[in-house]
Parts: structure tokens; sequence; C-alpha cells
């Protein structure tokens, strides 16, 4: 049934993600009318729960810069558990790696060449966390709502245009009360993967020029065992506070762990490229396609020590089984056009690896409500340039992620490679305790061309084995040199380094 009634909103938002989620809170509370719409209710399953320094800086800034009292503490560990001690985390002191060999129990050796320990933060309060996304949404969601934002669960956006004379779009809303029609000046797609925006604004897919070509498989479980504690401590933390990252020949498993006893556990495989697949194609062989393959998880066996951490462990959701996605990366042809803005994770992602998304999609929102609440006759030229900055931002995360994925089965080549991610987020996060509104490099250092060629240059011998490994990562360290602040691949640091965030949004939190 149809309601006459047209409503009229300020921004109509697609997502009830924690993104689309803090969008409305900050534009509600700016006396924006604002209309979240969602297919899904709160909570509901979400994957992508390791955060990062550069998220906490993004994070607190939001909450300081617009007054989000009740968001601030969700920027370190200690704040989050002292005010919400049931809202759900894990304790992520920093990232952990592990290089693992087929039929092999995991060893390492004096010098620590088959794992990585970067610690973060310096002490356990000050650290970073792990998400519960179903729990952290619905808490974000919740305080939209308080500052004035509608939600509108298991609901649909079914038809919309944009009048340009008019400026406003013109849709409706499919919901379990109906078809409401309404309209909106403002169309901000947050609903991650599915772009909903993209059929109603000639936005195609643009993707083929992506580096990074994997599926991953997925769910939270419990009865995950402690990894290697004697192995992990020599960082100045626990192994199991961290995001671990165990290393196989063709991917590599992520264990991000959670106060309540539950741990994230992912496999991200790489998939084939366009054209092994038509070799496979050609030779009769199976099809490795972008869909999952039923043995993936079985592959799991064949490491020893990934077996035993999950000998015992029990799937606790989702419900249904273990989420299996296509092909990970993707990417539109455009962010935003009149009337209408996505945020990154609708825009373009790359993959897990390196924790990129939740820093990413804060960065948007703290980007888009700056536009969007801004001087008016400024917006279309600031949108523009927020749309060339997300396409050089999923560049440059790509080519970080894929050079990682280029190195393997090489342990040392992809601890060189991920240098090019460290030393990208150290220094942006250094930017950002100067002055979190200044972000001369972009976000991640991605305008940062001197740092872009060396990538670029360390990308094209990665995958070249007649380049010895340590002649490899001896070059990386060379060309990282100018912004490498903390000793990345020097020989005498075994592979450990010590908190290396700034730790100035601590204080903004306190
Ligand atoms: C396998 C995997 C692992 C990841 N791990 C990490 C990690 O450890 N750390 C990290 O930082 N990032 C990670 N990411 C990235 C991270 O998940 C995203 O950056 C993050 O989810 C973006 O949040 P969001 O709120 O923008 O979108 P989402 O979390 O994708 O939320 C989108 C919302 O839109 C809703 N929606 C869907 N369709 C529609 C529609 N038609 N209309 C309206 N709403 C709709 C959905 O129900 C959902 O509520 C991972 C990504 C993947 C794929």
């Amino acid at each position: 049934m149809i309601n006459r009634n047209r409503e009229s909103w300020d921004a109509l938002i697609l997502g009830s993600g924690f993104a689309g989620s803090l969008t409305a809170w900050i534009l509600a509370k700016q006396g924006w009318r604002v209309l979240i719409v969602d297919p899904e209710r709160h909570p509901r399953f979400a994957v992508g729960e390791s955060s990062t320094p550069t998220a906490d800086f993004l994070l607190a800034d939001l909450a300081h810069r617009w007054g989000l009292r009740e968001l601030a503490p969700l920027a370190t560990w200690g704040s989050w558990k002292r005010a919400y001690p049931n809202l759900v985390c894990g304790k992520k002191r920093g990232f952990s790696y592990y290089g693992h060999s087929p039929g092999q129990a995991f060893a390492d050796d004096a010098e620590h060449s088959r794992s990585l320990l970067v610690a973060a933060s310096r002490e356990d309060h000050l650290s970073d966390t792990h998400w519960l996304r179903s729990s952290v949404d619905a808490f974000i969601a919740g305080h939209a709502v308080r500052a004035g934002a509608e939600l509108r669960e298991q609901a649909q956006l079914i038809r919309a245009s944009f009048d340009p004379r008019g400026g406003r779009w013109e849709g409706i809303v499919d919901s379990a009360d109906g078809r409401q029609p309404l309209r909106a000046k403002w169309l901000i797609d947050a609903s991650g993967g599915a772009a909903a925006t993209a059929a109603w604004t000639n936005n195609p897919a643009d993707q083929v020029w992506m580096r990074t070509r994997t599926r991953a498989q997925f769910a939270h479980f419990t009865g995950v065992k402690p990894f290697a504690a004697e192995i992990c401590q020599s960082a100045g933390f626990s192994g199991d506070d961290a995001a671990q990252h165990h290393l196989i020949d063709n991917g590599w498993v992520w264990m991000l762990r959670l106060d309540n006893g539950t741990t994230s556990v992912g496999l991200v495989e790489q998939l084939a490229s366009p054209r092994e697949q038509r070799t496979t194609a050609t030779n009769r062989a199976t099809s490795s396609g972008d869909g999952p393959t039923a043995d993936s998880w079985e592959r799991l066996r064949s490491y020893p020590s990934i077996a035993a951490m999950l000998s015992e462990a029990r799937r606790i959701t989702p419900a249904a089984g273990l989420v299996t996605s296509g092909r990970i990366s993707r990417c539109r042809s455009r962010a935003s056009g009149p009337g209408w803005v996505m945020l990154p994770a609708a825009y373009g992602l790359v993959d897990p690896l390196h924790s990129t998304g939740i820093a990413h999609s804060l960065s948007g929102v703290t980007r888009v409500v700056d536009i969007l609440l801004g001087e008016t006759s400024r917006i279309p030229r600031r949108l523009a340039g927020y749309d060339r900055d997300l396409r050089s931002e999923i560049r440059w995360i790509d080519t970080l992620v894929a050079g990682c994925y280029r190195a393997l089965p090489s342990f040392s080549r992809f601890v060189a490679f991920a240098s090019y991610y460290f030393v990208s987020a150290i220094e942006f996060e250094a930017t950002m305790a100067q002055d979190p509104t200044r972000w001369p490099h972009g976000f991640l250092e991605c305008g940062n061309q001197a740092l872009l060629a060396a990538a670029e240059q360390s990308w094209r011998q990665v995958g070249d084995e007649t380049v010895d490994e340590r002649r490899f990562a001896e070059s990386v360290r060379q060309r990282i040199e100018p912004w490498n602040r903390v000793g990345l691949l020097e020989p005498a640091r075994k592979n450990r380094y010590a908190h290396t965030a700034a730790p100035k949004y601590a204080a903004w939190v306190q």
C-alpha cells in the first residue's frame, strides 16, 4: 500500500552500519532531518572488526569535533572498558604475523625470521580494539536515533530519481508498513558492498584495474586456543592481544579475540588472475573462479599449528554457517554526484589485510559531514575533490595489499613489502597527532608521490624470485628510509617493533 503523505528529509542514508549511523548521528545533532534505511535489523552479524591507531585517531577526532561524548571512549581499549563494560570488544596491542608451512608445526628462530610483531601502543589501556560489529553498530545506530535520526529497519529504497531543478531526490521506501514516498536533499550511500545508490546514479563498477584478487570465508567461534605464548611475549605484549595473521601458502588466516570468549576467524585466499583462469580453463583443470571452494577451510588442516588452535573451536555466529565471499576487491566509477555521495566502503574496498576498512570508513564520515555541513556554494567542488581522493586512496591501499600477496609464499618478502603499509600508517598518524584536520599527503599518505614511486618499484620486484630475499628486503629498507621512524627492516630489530603509534588521541578521550 502506498502512503499518500510524502515525507521530506534533509538526508536519506542507505545503510545503518557504523559509518552510516555515525554520519546520521552527526547530521541529526546539527539539526538535519535524517532518515536511515536498512534491509537488516540490529543486532546483525557483520564482519570487519580489527581497528587500528589510525581509526582511533579519526574516531576520537570525530567525537571531539562534533561533541559526541558517548562515542569518545571507543577510541582506546581502556576508556571503552571503563565506560561500556558490556559493549563487547577485544584488546589489540598490535599486529602479529606468523609464517606457516604445510605439514610442519610452526617454528621460529633466534632472528624471528618466521614472525613479525608490531606493537601499536605502549600500554594495555591505550591499546586499540577489535569491535564486535553487531554490538558496536547497534550502539552507534541507537545514538543516531537519540540525536533525532529516524531508523527504518527491514526497509529498502526501491525507486529514486533526482530532480536537478528542485535539487531533490524523490523516492519510495518499502517496508513492512507499506510503501512510503519521500523527498530528500541528499542521498548518502553507506550500504557497503551493496552500493545501493549505484542503480539510481548511473555509477557502474570500475575495478578491472585492481591488483588485489582475494576471497574470504569467516565466522565467530568459541574455543579457539591461544597461540605460542612464549613467541608472542617478545614484543612486550601477548600475541593473542593482537590482530593475528597466520600466513599460509596462498593467503592467510585472521584471528581476532573478543572479550566475550569468541574469536573472529577468517581465511583469505588469492584468486587466480584472469589470465591464469583462462589457462586453467584451456587445460580443462578444475575451475578457480571467484566463488568459494568447498575445500578451502578444510585446507587449514594441513597447517598443524593452525589446526591445533581450531581443534576445539565451535562456530557461534552466523548460525547458518561459514560466510563465504566472492572476490572482495571492488570499486565504483564515482563516489559522488549531484545530490549524492558514497561513504568509502560503498565506493570501494580492497581486502582485510592491513585492517584499513574501519579507518577508511571513519575518514569518509569525517570528510562527508564536513563538506555537507560546510558552506553550500563550495559543496560541488569539495565533493569532486572527495571523489578524486577516494580513487587515489583505493589505488594506494590496493598496491599496499597486492604487493604483500604477490610476496607469498615468502614470509621475508611479505614482511618487507608490508613495511610500506606500516610507514604509511605511522606517517599519517604522526600527521594527525599534529593537526587532525590537515592531511597534506592524504589518507594513509596516498598523495605522497615519492613513497608511491618507491612502492611501485618494489611491487615490480616483489614477485621476482631471481632477486634474493635479503636483497629485496634491503632494497625496501633503503627505499622507505625517509619515512622509516621506527627502524623497520633493520636486521638488528629482528622483526620486533615497539609502540609505533603517536599516543595523542588518548589525551582527547580522557
Ligand atoms: C572479509 C572482510 C573482513 C574485513 N575485516 C576488516 C578488519 O578486520 N578491519 C577493518 O578495519 N576493516 C575490515 N573490513 C572492512 C570493513 O568491513 C568495512 O570497512 C566496514 O564494514 C565498513 O562499514 P560500513 O558501515 O561503511 O559498511 P557495512 O558494515 O558494510 O554496512 C553496510 C550496511 O548497509 C546495509 N545495506 C545493505 N544493502 C542495503 C540497501 N540496499 N539499502 C540500505 N542499506 C543496505 C547493510 O545491511 C549494513 O547494515 C573487512 C571487510 C571484509 C569484506
